[in-house]
């Protein structure tokens, strides 16, 4: 299952950052989600609880906090960075509907709204991100 793969990759690597900080305890995992990622929500926020390891006592009272992350865009020949509702992205016809429900296509379509050209590069809005693991333990002041 794929979204069960991507929690425990994000579950590791926080245990992971919370070694390197010397937290004894963690209590809140941030994780940004990219908009062009395909993965079922519902599932990997669950996933997310399952597959915390029980027999570890660092993530008894662990809060995830998964949100969105927009995508973002950045025109190659003009620089400009824009989002999905400045890329020129026909919503009302065919293509619209193709970007909804096919996010990946949002390449096919976006236009910079600057110049209008149709090569960009992808600067937000993909994979999943590990944005933060709190906790105490650590030497840093809460
Ligand atoms: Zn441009």
């Amino acid at each position: 299952m794929h979204e069960l793969a991507l929690a425990d990759s994000v579950v590791k690597a926080a245990l992971s950052a919370a070694d390197e900080a010397g937290m004894d305890r963690i209590s809140r995992i941030v994780v940004k989600v990219g908009e062009l990622q395909q993965i079922e929500r519902d599932l990997f926020e669950f996933s997310l609880t399952t597959v915390v390891p029980a027999q570890d006592s660092r993530l008894a009272d662990v809060v995830f906090d998964v949100t969105d992350e927009p995508v973002l865009f950045r025109c190659r020949p003009c620089g400009a960075s824009y989002d999905r509702d400045a890329a020129n992205i026909d919503s009302a016809g065919d293509e619209g509907e193709a970007v909804h429900f096919i996010p990946e296509l949002s390449h096919a379509f976006a236009r910079c709204p600057s110049c209008a050209s149709p090569d960009f590069d992808i600067v937000a809005g993909r994979g999943i991100t590990l944005r933060s693991v709190e906790g105490t333990g650590d030497d840093e002041p809460e």
